[in-house]
């Protein structure tokens, strides 16, 4: 499916959705879906399948260094335009994938969504061939990649909450399957997290053998699962001086460990106000990260220094609500206004006074802030 874009584009194609007597609406949800060719290329008559990307624009970029899932002006199916129930669609060329022979429609449909989702995380996770991969969540993403790292001989762990999916996991050929509460048997190389829950982030940096990786799948590959966003004290990108900040941050690590930075990074966390009422949450939050693995956070840092979210903003189309503390040094309130600005209809609410973690430094008050809006 990789190669055929860019200057070669044509125009829409019309799909009939020929193949959709054999396929179960509950088993096919409408964005994945094989259809047969009308007219145009790639030849007549041929079976292609659409998948969720529908179209970027080919020429800024992202298109033009394979990254065009990033692409500003993409469009989805079953989301910008009709899909997969439709009984005709138009896709362009170049994202009509002909699908070969050996595939029956049931088998090549999941494989344009849940498919390219699980594969791409799955490589991003540079789980090497033969290596351990932890899975949490275990939805139709997760079957998949399962059966994959199995063919390129990875032994796989599943993490999920549901009873059923963990015997389809063994099933599959998962060599442990397991609640979120459970440890691991054992460290792994890579995990990739498809469960849209980010308490989940840190059981899975637990699980990893050093140097391990994480892939976050979800979250951003489909917005559309999230019904509200609270974002709290948080920033889409830093700005140049923030990024110096965490290179910086990332060399003290690298030579005294998390003891040169644990007092300074701790004292960024609360207001100053907070912090001479409270001073022993200084020694709380040193501890924190005292405990953490100088190699993970120097990644993280890496990780602050290279994010750029912003291009990816204008997808949220989900009621959002920012907060952020008035104080909030760590990501103050100037880069918090600019997700506001970004995310159409978001609101925007300062809590006075309060550092960069709210719901540790004004619970009360973070709660009020946000009780309106979750509907607690
Ligand atoms: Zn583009």
């Amino acid at each position: 499916m990789e190669g055929q874009r860019g200057s070669d584009r044509r125009d829409d194609q019309l799909l009939e959705a020929a193949a959709l007597g054999g396929l179960r609406e509950d088993l096919v949800p409408a964005r994945e879906q094989a259809l047969q060719l009308l007219a145009g290329r790639p030849v007549r008559g041929d079976r292609v399948g659409i998948a969720w990307l529908r179209s970027t624009c080919g020429a800024c970029s992202f298109c033009t260094t394979g990254r065009e899932n990033l692409c500003e002006a993409s469009t989805y199916t079953g989301w910008t335009h009709d899909g997969g129930y439709a009984t005709h669609c138009c896709v362009p060329e170049a994202f009509a994938h002909v699908i070969p022979p050996e595939f029956d429609d049931t088998e090549a449909a999941p494989l344009l969504c849940a498919g390219i989702i699980g594969y791409r995380a799955l490589r991003r996770s540079q789980v090497p061939r033969g290596g351990r991969l932890a899975l949490f969540g275990f939805g139709s993403s997760a079957h998949i990649t399962l059966q994959v790292a199995r063919h390129w001989g990875c032994t796989v762990y599943a993490v999920t909450r549901d009873a059923a999916h963990r015997r389809l996991a063994l099933d599959l050929g998962a060599r442990w399957a397991g609640g979120t509460h459970e440890a691991l048997p054992e460290r792994v190389d890579a995990a990739i997290v498809f469960a849209p829950a980010g308490g989940l982030v840190p059981v899975a940096l637990q699980s990893l053998q050093k140097g391990g990786t994480v892939a976050l799948a979800f979250a951003l590959a489909h917005p559309e699962r999230i019904s509200k966003l609270v974002v709290s004290d948080a920033a889409a990108a830093f700005p140049p001086e923030g990024r110096q900040a965490f290179a910086v941050m990332a060399e003290k690590v690298a030579e005294g460990g998390l003891g040169s930075i644990a007092e300074i990074a701790a004292k960024r966390v609360f207001s100053p106000a907070y912090l001479a009422a409270h001073p022993e949450k200084i020694e709380e939050r040193k501890n924190v990260l005292l405990a953490i693995d100088p190699k993970a956070f120097q990644a993280a840092c890496k990780i602050l220094q290279e994010t750029d979210l912003v291009p990816q903003l204008h997808r949220l189309k989900v009621p959002t609500l920012v907060v952020c503390g008035e104080f909030d040094q760590a990501t103050p309130p100037a880069l918090n206004k600019q997700i506001v600005e970004k995310v159409a209809g978001a609101r925007y609410i300062e809590l006075p006074g309060c550092g960069h973690c709210p719901p540790l430094e004004q619970p009360k008050q973070f709660l009020a802030a946000i009780g309106d809006f979750v509907g607690l």
